[in-house]
């Protein structure tokens, strides 16, 4: 009988996925029980998440190299961090699940082009792992913010990829999750066909507060980390309104191309 209410449960679980609103992650009580694939090479492992070999690559190269102890960008021996150059003064620090390197940068082109909601939740393990090592003194009030999509890539991908992973990560960290703390003013000039200085130029102009921040401590949550210019401008903009601290919490952090 335990055998077949098992059964009846995981079909209701299975149901209330197909059947569940756009973008929210399903339930996980059996996620971590069934033998599952591997979400990046399809090798069995047990719960839905990645097998030990590709973890091991998504997660395993974060320990490579030097890296800016700010924005986790790989630098140089001696160099000084180029992005934080230009983005000092606004967010204090960016924790990043992983590089948006292959393979892993493969789960944020299945989430966001292909609406993969189901790996929400995995890549929102991987986050909290990394922020656990990363970061152990969390404050106990600290704001969850996603960053706020266009409506345009609302219009295209029907959800908004950093507010999935950011709700999830609030109930995960028992944190508090604001999602209309800060506001999309207009869609403004797509980001990635503009060099540095103009994409910090246009992005300053993209959002406002619709809220108090005095001493609060914020966590603005984002699934890539490209040059920061989205981080920087929010970032300025809750620390001019009296936050506390501003933190960057980002499944992916992309690193310069060599050669
Ligand atoms: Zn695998
Ligand atoms: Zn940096």
């Amino acid at each position: 009988m335990a055998h077949l209410r098992t059964l009846c449960e995981l079909k209701r679980w299975r149901m209330r996925r197909v059947e569940g609103p756009v973008g929210v992650p399903p339930p996980t009580p059996w996620r971590g029980l069934l033998p599952m694939p591997c979400a990046l090479c399809g090798m069995t492992t047990r719960g839905a998440g990645l097998c030990r070999l590709c973890h091991d690559m998504v997660q395993g190269k974060q320990g490579n190299g030097v890296r800016c102890a700010r924005c986790a960008l790989v630098l140089h021996p001696q160099e000084t961090c180029p992005d934080c150059l230009v983005t000092l003064g606004s967010f204090d620090r960016v924790i990043a699940a992983f590089d948006y390197d292959a393979p892993a940068s493969l789960l944020i082109h299945r989430l966001k082009a292909q609406r993969r909601f189901t790996d929400v939740p995995l890549l929102t393990n991987l986050l909290a792992n990394a922020i656990a090592s990363a970061w152990p003194d969390l404050p106990v009030n600290l704001w969850l913010v996603p960053v706020p999509a266009s409506a345009r890539s609302i219009r295209q991908r029907g959800f908004n990829p950093a507010a999935d992973v950011a709700r999830l990560l609030a109930r995960r960290l028992k944190m508090a999750y604001r999602p209309s703390l800060v506001r999309r003013v207009t869609d403004g000039v797509k980001q990635a066909t503009l060099g540095r200085e103009a994409r910090l130029m246009a992005t300053a102009r993209l959002y406002h507060l619709a809220g108090n921040v005095q001493g609060a401590h914020i966590a603005i949550v984002d699934d890539v980390l490209t040059t920061g210019s989205t981080m920087h401008s929010i970032a300025r903009m809750l620390k001019r309104g009296g936050a506390a601290s501003v933190h960057g919490l980002v499944l992916a952090r992309t690193q310069r191309r060599h050669g």
